[in-house]
C-alpha cells in the first residue's frame, strides 16, 4: 500500500435535468470557492461534467454533498489522488451542452445511448477481430496513449467527429462497435450518434480509460502510452502491466516523447509533443513563425506552466 496522498483530483458527471444552469452554477461556484476546491465544471440544462482537485477531506465533503442531492445521488465519481491542486482557480459555466457533439438534433443519452460495457467485458470484446474500435477523442490526446487497434478519428474537436465517421465509416455499418473515451462523457452521446446514424451494435467502455485503468483485474491490460487529462498533469498513467511504453515523438527532433506543453505563441497556443531540450532550443513553439511571433511568452514565463485550456 502507497501512503495517501493529501490531495484528491474527482473527475464526474451525469447528465439529468438541472431546471435552471444558471442558478445551479452560482450555487456550484459558491459552494467550491468555499470548500477551497479549484478546477472546472461545465452546467448544461442537460446535466454535470466536471473536474475539481482539493484537499481530501473537501473533496469528499463535496462528493457527499452531492450525493445527497436527489439528482446525483448515484453519480460516480473518478478519484485520483495527487500532492497538490492540478488547476489555477475555479471557474463554473453555464453551457448549452456539457460536451459539444453540436450537432442539429441533439442527443439526450437517457433516450439513445450504446450499452456500457465494464472493463472486463469491454477488454474481452475489444480482442474481437471483427469488431470496430474507435477512439473518440481529439488527436493532441490520442498521440500520447490509446487502444491497440483502435481507429484514431485525426479531428481536433469532438464536434467534427460525425463528419468524420460519415466520411470514413459509413459503410461498416453493421459491423460491431466499441467506443471509448477519458472518462465516458463523450461517448454517452457519441454511441447515440452512432446508432441514430444507423451502427446497429453500439457498445461504450463505462467510466472510460480513467476507469479502466483502475480496474484491479484489468489493469490497464492493451492501452498503450498514457492518458490525456484536462488538468496540469496533462497526462496519467493506465496500464499497470506493462513497462511504461511511450508512444508519441517530439515533433523537433522526433525522439520518443510524451511530453505535451502549449505552443508559447498565445495565438496559436497548439498543444504540441515536445522534449525538455527542444522546448529551451525551440522557446515552446511549434513553428518557426510562432518562435518569431511578437507576442510569443516563452521568455516572459519560462517558469510558470500556462493552465489548460480545453475542457470537453
Ligand atoms: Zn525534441
Ligand atoms: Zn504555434
Amino acid at each position: 500500500m502507497t501512503e495517501e496522498k493529501p490531495f484528491r483530483v474527482l473527475l464526474y458527471y451525469h447528465y439529468v435535468d438541472i431546471g435552471d444552469p444558471q442558478q445551479f452554477a452560482e450555487k456550484q461556484l459558491h459552494f467550491c470557492n468555499e470548500l477551497g476546491l479549484k478546477g472546472r465544471i461545465l452546467v448544461g440544462k442537460e446535466g454535470l461534467n466536471g473536474t475539481v482537485s482539493g484537499p481530501v477531506e473537501q473533496t469528499q465533503k463535496y462528493m457527499d454533498t452531492l450525493h445527497q442531492d436527489q439528482r446525483f445521488k448515484d453519480m460516480p465519481f473518478k478519484i485520483d489522488e495527487t500532492d497538490g491542486h492540478v488547476f489555477k482557480k475555479m471557474h463554473v459555466r453555464p453551457r448549452k451542452e456539457i460536451v459539444a457533439l453540436k450537432l442539429d438534433e441533439d442527443i439526450d443519452p437517457h433516450k439513445l445511448t450504446g450499452k456500457h460495457l465494464k472493463p472486463k467485458e469491454f477488454y474481452k470484446e475489444m480482442q474481437n477481430e471483427d469488431v470496430l474500435l474507435i477512439d473518440a477523442r481529439n488527436d493532441y490526446e490520442t498521440q500520447i496513449g490509446h487502444f491497440q487497434n483502435a481507429i484514431l478519428p485525426n479531428i481536433h474537436n469532438f464536434r467534427s467527429l460525425p463528419e468524420w465517421i460519415e466520411r470514413n465509416l459509413s459503410g461498416c455499418k453493421d459491423k460491431k462497435v466499441l467506443t471509448y473515451c477519458t472518462g465516458g462523457i463523450r461517448c454517452e452521446k457519441f454511441s447515440g450518434y452512432l446508432l441514430r446514424a444507423g451502427f446497429k451494435d453500439v457498445s461504450q467502455l463505462d467510466g472510460g480509460i480513467v476507469e479502466y485503468g483502475k480496474d484491479p483485474e484489468v489493469q490497464g491490460k492493451r492501452y498503450d502510452g498514457k492518458c490525456y487529462v484536462f488538468d496540469q498533469r496533462i497526462s496519467v498513467s493506465v496500464n499497470r502491466t506493462d513497462k511504461d511504453v511511450i508512444i508519441g515523438h517530439c515533433i523537433h527532433c522526433g525522439k520518443s516523447c510524451d511530453r505535451i506543453v502549449n505552443c508559447a505563441n498565445p495565438e496559436c497556443n497548439k498543444q504540441i509533443i515536445c522534449c525538455e531540450e527542444c522546448e529551451k532550443a525551440h522557446h515552446r513553439s511549434c513553428s518557426d513563425a510562432c518562435y518569431h511571433h511578437p507576442r510569443n511568452r516563452y521568455s516572459s514565463e519560462c517558469d510558470t506552466k500556462p493552465e489548460q485550456e480545453a475542457m470537453v
